[in-house]
């Protein structure tokens, strides 16, 4: 408990510093949104090879169980939880310039961040493969619901698939280029909820730590770059961060 106490003041003293803060969030700050990570103790990979539904290749051979899938998992009502509006509280207090999420669900910006770099795409949006029409995916998931499966384009036949970027394609380059621009700026990076596993995300606290920035990182358990960051919280966000923004 003293050592949780000492690292969350630790964490304040560097955001007090900082002037060009910057954050990383992955699955782990939606969990209690309801919103099941990858690889944590709850992750989808212990239900389904979510590498698998989850890639160009299979969307490719499969659409309609892709789409089948991401029916079930009913994104769609999820809603911010205090990580998330402690994330918007910081950019307010002009502690932080962006957040770079792997997250596709849209709950930072529905917490009110206003710059938020989506290196994974989003799911609030499809397109038409063919013609590039775009779509909300919600609309999109209710035809599924339907039995409109796989959903196809009402201008052209095409085939519709959603704004994220699966594995195995390609990340949108100016979004990473920019969220690079960021990293190599930023005197702190908060790193929030990622087992840091997939990359070029996971190289980011690198790039900070690289160009003399610090590091903070607050996960659920160890990650991967525990030893790159100079305080490392394991506990929940939605406890852990509120804490820090209200301090300082
Ligand atoms: P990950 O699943 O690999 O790791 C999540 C980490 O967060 C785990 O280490 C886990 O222990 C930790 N965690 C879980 N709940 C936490 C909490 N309440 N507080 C603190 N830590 C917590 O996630 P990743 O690194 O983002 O990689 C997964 C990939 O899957 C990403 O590319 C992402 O695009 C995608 N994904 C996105 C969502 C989403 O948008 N919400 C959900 C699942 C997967």
């Amino acid at each position: 408990m003293e050592e949780l106490e000492e690292s969350i003041r630790a964490a304040v003293a560097l955001l007090r510093e900082s002037r060009r803060g910057v954050a990383l969030t992955g699955a782990g700050i939606s969990t209690e949104s309801g919103i099941p990570d990858f690889r944590g103790p709850q992750g989808l990979w212990k239900q389904v090879d979510a590498m698998k539904v989850a890639s160009i290749e299979f969307f490719q051979r499969n659409p309609a169980e892709h789409w089948r899938f991401a029916a079930e998992r009913k994104f769609t009502g999820a809603a911010p939880n205090a990580g998330h509006r402690a994330l918007a509280d910081l950019e307010r207090k002009g502690k932080l310039r962006a957040v770079i999420t792997q997250n596709v669900d849209g709950l930072h910006q529905q917490a009110g961040s206003t710059r938020v770099l989506e290196l994974h795409g989003t799911t609030r949006t499809s397109h038409c493969l063919e013609c590039g029409m775009k779509f909300q995916t919600p609309d999109v998931l209710e035809r599924v619901r339907r039995g409109e499966n796989p959903p196809l384009c009402p201008k052209c036949e095409g085939l519709i698939k959603s704004d994220t970027v699966l594995f195995g394609e390609l990340l949108p380059r100016e979004v990473l280029e920019e969220a690079m621009a960021e990293c190599q700026r930023a005197d702190l990076m908060l790193v929030l909820g990622s087992s840091l596993a997939v990359h070029p995300a996971a190289g980011l606290p690198d790039v900070v730590a690289e160009h003399g920035g610090h590091v903070i990182l607050i996960n659920a358990e160890a990650t991967e770059k525990d030893w790159l960051a100079e305080v490392v919280i394991h506990g929940k966000i939605g406890d852990v961060l509120p804490r820090i923004t209200e301090s300082l």
